[in-house]
């Protein structure tokens, strides 16, 4: 069954779906938009648009056979690729072309999505570049990927690109309390979370509460100088979180603080530039001993609003 459609997706899928009732649907779509926005949603009903013998104004009819295979997830045209551990293998690509040759059984197009194509290794990538070159009649091919920047020209050139404008904090903010009670605004860790699918998810598995927490105790320890234990223990089990939030909270002192002199500025911006990139070191290395950093960043904070 189909998520209902998010609205900043919306969009994209009107434009696809008016291609496909004028037959101007192109062979190969691809979307940089990354999970956390709702990319996976908006490619599943991308992928049943195409399917649907009946396509309306505003996506697939939902009725029609096609769409009730698709519903019940067993679609003999459709097919979907994730990666296998950390990357799409050449077996994966290579299965996949081979039935995208085949007959359709449905009598309509045939529709793959690959998710996080990004992570295509080489073999895997060029087994794709064929198809994409020479692809059979009613085939489309959705690529998703979170990181465009990481895709081979050759493939980024052969498709289609989907646009969605991201939401901003205003349309988040609609669309969560929509469905859900929110006390306070929490779109100020949209950064750290990743998008508003990944912040509903956080605010109700528990995530939000704890990023809540860090943001105090990042506060607390940056007035008195030292990290309490309570913070000690988010930062040694949540390291990416901590040091996300640590980030926000220095960020948000720099543009709140009239005060500040220039040299000030200047140092917490610099400041803001090390952890942002002790965040990035931290996805490779998660070995770094973070909480004596943190605690030096705690301290350098103190002399810069000290002085
Ligand atoms: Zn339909």
């Amino acid at each position: 069954m189909l998520t209902p459609m998010l609205p900043w997706c919306q969009p994209a899928l009107v434009s696809l779906s008016a291609a496909k009732q004028q037959g101007k649907l192109p062979h190969a779509l691809l979307l940089g938009l990354d999970a956390g926005f709702g990319a996976e949603e908006l490619m599943r009903h991308i992928a049943q648009m195409a399917l649907c013998t009946n396509v309306q104004a505003s996506g697939a009819c939902g009725q029609c056979k096609s769409c009730q295979l698709q519903q019940a997830g067993n679609h003999p045209d459709f097919y979907e690729i994730y990666a296998d551990g950390n990357q799409i293998k050449v077996d994966q690509i290579r299965g996949l072309c081979q039935s995208l040759t085949q007959t359709a059984q449905q009598a309509g197009f045939r529709v793959a999505i690959i998710f996080a194509c990004e992570r295509m290794n080489t073999a895997a990538a060029n087994a794709l570049l064929k198809t994409l070159e020479e692809p059979g009649a009613q085939t489309l091919l959705l690529l998703q990927t979170n990181r465009i920047g990481q895709l081979l020209p050759t493939i980024r050139s052969r498709c289609q690109r989907v646009l969605v404008q991201e939401p901003n904090r205003q349309q988040v903010r609609d669309w969560l309390s929509e469905n859900m009670t929110l006390d306070s605004d929490p779109c100020w860790c949209l950064p750290i979370v990743g998008g508003p699918l990944a912040l509903a998810q956080a605010l109700t598995d528990g995530r939000y509460q704890q990023l809540l927490s860090l943001r105090q105790g990042w506060q607390q320890a940056l007035s008195h100088g030292h990290i309490n234990a309570t913070l000690q223990g988010i930062i040694d089990k949540h390291m990416l979180d901590a040091i996300g939030v640590f980030y926000l909270v220095i960020r948000q002192s720099l543009l709140k603080n009239q005060q500040l002199t220039l040299v000030q500025r200047a140092a917490l911006a610099e400041l803001a530039g090390r952890l942002m990139r002790i965040n990035q070191q931290l996805l490779s290395m998660p070995t770094i001993n973070s909480l004596a950093l943190c605690q030096d960043f705690v301290l350098e904070y103190k002399k810069v609003m000290d002085y």
